[in-house]
């Protein structure tokens, strides 16, 4: 096949010397050091080329939320009450507009792929869902965006919440999340968001063991129900910060729990750091899921955004590399080796958990991001920029390095 475009003279993950990616027809046809062409070229000088990163846990309704809102304590329950409070004044076109500032700003730090969450209960209806729809079909070129039908407020305790889930999974939503720790009955609740995974055929996400008592998880719950109806690796569940606070004999024999059970952790260090340890006086806890022991017991392991300027998380650009390397400065960090598994976390590991072919090799999408850096680990220590990106070989972004000018 003839290329339509040739990326001449990146750098490769796992490719000692530089390469050129020839693209056909929206795919990967061909890398070699060097490949001659008619086509296009463009030249990588030597940066860094990676597959388009992953998005797989952030809040597109309730993003950009942040000058509304009156934040005194800056506890989860706080966030959770100011939230419920706004959404119902929520209109479609304010959660479009909100939304669409974020996916621009995704799409230009490189995010190819991305789920969100969407609130659906008595005060959203079902506005912010139909907003969040629009902009998935808005963006598609740019960015496949999957629809999470979210229940934060609880199940057992508000009646009319899920028939609001079950209407939006039957007209689009592509999975469904929970929130045990806002129900009264975490366990009924679990059973409850099952359920309607199982009833729709889709994968099941949920916000799960948000604070720092070792005791009391609700993994049990959620590893029971996966294995009872078989959808081991259709299963996420996000902060998990019980597990930063439990002994690591406990961790050890949690995390073989999830690895058999095919249940991937998603770890949301702006928004844990942000919320959680607020009555230390001192020495305020790190409070993140430990993820490197989770993936050495074969976890699938993720970073994510989570929030953007709102209660939950009053900071944020959409920038996955800013969460990997806050992420790697809170886990200390050093190894190249373990730079390259935070980058993986939102890359590989993120579509692994979305259930997406994810890779830069010789038939996969050409979905592919530069990046001002030597390589993985390095892009990650230094939060380095990205510089354009393709899309099903298909440029999306270009953001230009900056120059320095007045010598
Ligand atoms: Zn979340």
């Amino acid at each position: 096949m003839v290329p339509d475009l040739v990326i001449a003279g990146a750098t490769l993950a796992g490719h000692a010397t530089p390469m050129d990616v020839a693209i056909g027809a929206g795919r990967i046809i061909g890398i070699a050091p060097q490949i001659v062409a008619e086509a296009p070229r463009h030249a990588a000088e030597g940066n860094l080329l990676a597959p388009g990163l992953v998005e797989c846990h952030i809040h597109l309704d309730k993003a950009g939320i942040l000058e509304r809102c009156a934040l005194e304590r800056g506890t989860l329950a706080e966030a959770v009450a100011e939230t419920a409070r706004l959404k119902a004044g929520f209109t479609e076109e304010d959660v479009y507009a909100r939304a669409a500032v974020v996916v621009e700003q995704a799409i230009s730090h490189g995010t190819m792929a991305m789920r969100t969450f969407v609130e659906i209960d008595p005060r959203a209806g079902l506005r912010s869902f139909d907003a969040i729809k629009a902009i998935r079909a808005d963006y598609a070129h740019a960015i496949p965006i999957e629809i999470c039908a979210f229940a934060q407020e609880g199940l057992t305790n508000e009646p009319a919440t899920e028939p609001l889930l079950a209407t939006a999974l039957a007209d689009g939503a592509d999975l469904v999340g929970g929130c045990s720790y806002t129900d009264p009955d975490p366990a009924e609740h679990i059973r409850r968001i099952f359920a309607l995974a199982e009833r729709f055929g889709v994968a099941a996400d949920f916000h799960v063991d948000f604070d720092l008592d070792p005791e009391g998880s609700d993994l049990p719950a959620i590893i029971a129900e996966t294995e009872r109806r078989g959808w081991q690796g259709r299963v996420a569940c996000g902060h998990a910060t019980k597990l930063a606070a439990m002994p690591p004999d406990a961790v050890a024999a949690m995390a073989a729990r999830l690895a058999g059970a095919g249940i991937g952790i998603v770890a949301l260090p702006a928004t844990d750091l942000f919320l959680l340890g607020r009555d230390a006086d001192r020495l305020a806890p790190r409070g993140v899921a430990p993820l490197m022991a989770l993936a050495a017991a074969g976890v699938v392991t993720a970073v994510a955004s989570n929030n953007i300027l709102n209660p939950f998380t009053p900071f944020g650009d959409a920038s996955l590399l800013r969460q990997a390397n806050l992420f790697a400065n809170v886990a200390q960090l050093s190894r190249d080796s373990d730079l390259d598994q935070a980058f993986a976390m939102i890359g590989a590991n993120a579509a692994r958990l979305l259930g997406r072919a994810h890779g830069l090799a010789v038939g996969a999408a050409a979905d592919l991001v530069l990046i001002d850096a030597t390589s993985e680990a390095d892009a990650v220590r230094r939060c380095a920029p990205v510089l354009a990106g393709w899309k099903n070989g298909r440029q999306s972004f270009v953001r230009p390095r900056a120059a320095l000018l007045g010598r």
